[in-house]
């Protein structure tokens, strides 16, 4: 049984103050219903919202890390000092990380191995673009990324992993993948996991589905068999919203 998971990505919004006042808000209204429910904030706010969520069942997510243990790598982040801080999760691969930063999927690779090395759960973003959609290549690309990005893990790693399916085609565009589209390409990636390792594996796997998902849509697109859950950007930066989303999910599936 999948335990559903919506995470909020706020990528690079929102200074300390703001965080802080968004937790207040958030815990507010929020109660478990069952989904898991996480906030991956910028690393600068990761500590004072580690503080601010203590005591709650919210879970704490950074959104990218490196693949060193340490060293010089100016600017960059390691996974030894995410653990400090007691983060959760780290978003890998994010196709804005891909497009704008050159992640690659060896890099993306080396950061899911590190990330279990520290026994941090990685939650790896796939997805293809508009051009590739139209070729009817969906799919292939989808598959590849997941050969490469999954590949020396072994499949007690891949249980526990998260991947979110994240069209590029619909995000930040308001245009969102119809409920039958995110099912389509989540199961598609649950049988690729199954033949990269076995259907045990596949099915303990949680997929979620990013992309425009807001309160208005989520319930059709969550309500899906093999969505189990959402990566959720602009809409998460309102705590009302990421509060209506996540109890749409309620339960487990
Ligand atoms: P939006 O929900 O703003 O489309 O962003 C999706 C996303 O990239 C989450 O990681």
């Amino acid at each position: 049984m999948r335990k559903k998971f919506v995470a909020g990505n706020w990528k690079m919004y929102k200074t300390t103050a703001e965080a802080l006042e968004f937790a207040a808000s958030f815990k507010a209204l929020y109660r478990n219903t069952g989904a898991e429910a996480g906030i991956c904030a910028p690393f600068t706010q990761l500590a004072a919202l580690k503080e601010a969520l203590a005591g709650t069942d919210i879970k704490l997510g950074a959104q990218n890390v490196h693949f060193e243990e340490k060293g010089a790598y100016t600017g960059e982040i390691s996974v030894t000092m995410l653990r400090e801080i007691g983060v959760d999760y780290t978003i890998v691969g994010h196709s804005e990380r891909r497009e704008y930063f050159a992640e690659t999927d060896e890099t993306v690779n080396k950061k899911l191995h590190k990330l279990y090395e520290h026994g941090i759960l990685p939650i790896l973003c796939v997805g293809e673009n508009l051009a590739q959609r139209d070729a009817g290549t969906a799919e292939a690309v989808v598959g590849t990324q997941l050969e490469k990005d999954l590949a020396g893990l072994g499949a007690v790693q891949v249980k526990l992993l998260v991947i979110a399916y994240e069209p590029i085609w619909a995000i930040g565009t308001g245009r969102t993948a119809t409920p039958d589209q995110a099912q389509e390409m989540c199961a598609f990636i649950r049988r690729t996991v199954a033949s990269l390792y076995d259907a045990d594996t596949a099915d303990k796997l949680r997929v979620q589905f990013g992309g425009s998902v807001k309160p208005e849509n989520a319930a059709e697109i969550l309500s899906k068999a093999d969505v189990d859950g959402a990566l959720v950007g602009g809409a998460s930066l309102v705590p009302e919203d990421l509060i209506k989303i996540i109890e749409f999910q309620g339960g487990q599936i």
